[in-house]
């Protein structure tokens, strides 16, 4: 099967819908086709830096504006995400993602400790991404000299629900970010959430406009939303596993050879329904106790589960090789002190400024009980 570039949101729907039998055979089908079966990679999630962001993503904890209780933290050393990449390793990872609470990147010292994580992990020989928020398309040139491998930015749901459920950028920002990182030899990460409240067009949606950017992204996460109190997303139902599965293998029929990572929401999910999963076409865990501040599975019980079921962690580097890390002091690019642009939508979401208020309340009276 070819890759297709120019699906419909209809062709996309009946697929989504087809019944579930003739989806699974499909999906694992294209699967077989395009990827070693039992493989699934195995990748770390390390929070570099938690909390007290200025966006206001409806789904997000980190966000400052919405009072959870997420310990927040500084920029992590270079020396510290390094022991931690390290343990990843040793444990069986092969790929480790640093995530930021950011808006987007600066330029200046913090960002020049990032560079300098991601080249002190290429020399573990692991796959280095970064979730950083926005990016121009300098900062992605210097990413990528210092080794990066991949960068992380999702589309979240489709253009039309996302600005259900933020008000702070819009879609297109979130393209211009991908498209800088397009720019370099890094590859693109970009996926999104189910379960916050979207109908199944808007998942359709989100799919379209994956997969009908050329090249489609080379790795796409499907995240079960995980609601946490004080959010505006506080009270969404769990989704099912069935939309789960459906959503995998509908992502792995229209990107035959996207890696299809099943990330937050894992913890909600039996082995049995994990297995579908891979089955329908997932080939990639997070492992770790922890997904960013979200609960996460066990890295042993992760390790039982790929045994029960004959799978094998995939080494670093099988889908595309090592990138060289060049020193900041040959690097070709300056710090230009930049900023990227984005937009003002200028809507606003009214649960998330209820939310808001929520949290100012809550916190004015936590300040009065001290
Ligand atoms: S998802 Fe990212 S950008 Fe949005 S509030 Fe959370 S940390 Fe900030």
């Amino acid at each position: 099967m070819t890759t297709r570039h120019n699906w419909t949101k209809e062709e996309i729907l009946k697929i989504y819908n087809k019944p579930l039998m003739e989806l699974l055979y499909e999906a694992a089908t294209v699967h077989r086709e395009n990827h070693d079966p039992n493989t699934v990679q195995v990748s770390t999630l390390i929070s570099i830096k938690t909390g007290g962001c200025s966006e206001d993503c409806g789904y997000c904890p980190q966000a400052a504006r919405y009072h959870t209780d997420i310990e927040g933290n500084d920029l992590m050393s270079v020396n510290q995400v390094k022991a931690q990449a390290l343990r990843a390793k040793e444990a069986g990872s092969s790929r480790v993602c640093m995530g930021a609470a950011w808006r987007n990147v600066k330029d200046g010292e913090e960002f020049d400790s990032v560079l300098e994580m991601v080249r002190s992990i290429n020399k573990l020989e692991m796959e280095v991404c970064c979730t950083l928020g926005m990016i121009t398309e300098n900062q992605a040139q210097r990413l990528a000299e210092a080794g990066l491998y991949a960068y992380n930015h999702n589309l979240d749901s489709s253009e039309e629900y996302y600005k259900e459920v933020i008000s702070t950028r819009g879609f297109q920002d979130r393209l211009d970010t991908i498209e800088n990182v397009r720019k370099t030899n890094v590859t693109v990460c970009s996926g999104g959430i189910i379960g916050m409240g979207e109908r199944v067009e808007d998942r359709a949606g989100m799919l379209v406009a994956l997969s009908t950017l050329n090249p489609q992204p080379e790795s796409t996460p499907i995240n079960a939303l995980v609601p946490v109190e004080g959010t505006p997303l506080e009270e969404q139902k769990p989704v099912s596993i069935w939309e789960m599965v459906r959503m995998v293998a509908t992502t792995r029929i229209v990107m035959p050879e996207t890696q299809v990572r099943l990330s937050a929401g894992r913890m909600q999910m039996s082995r049995e329904g994990q297995a579908m999963c891979f089955f329908a076409g997932a080939n990639s865990i997070f492992a770790g106790d922890k997904l960013l501040t979200t609960p996460n599975p066990d890295v042993n019980e992760d390790m039982e589960m790929f045994q029960a079921l004959g799978l094998h962690p995939q080494k670093a580097f099988e889908k595309k090789s090592q990138s060289e890390s060049i020193s900041a002091e040959d690097s070709k690019y300056q710090n230009l002190g930049e900023k990227p642009k984005w937009s003002r939508p200028g809507h606003k979401i009214e649960r998330n400024i209820e939310a808001q208020k929520v949290a100012k309340i809550r916190f004015e009276n936590v300040k009065k009980s001290d």
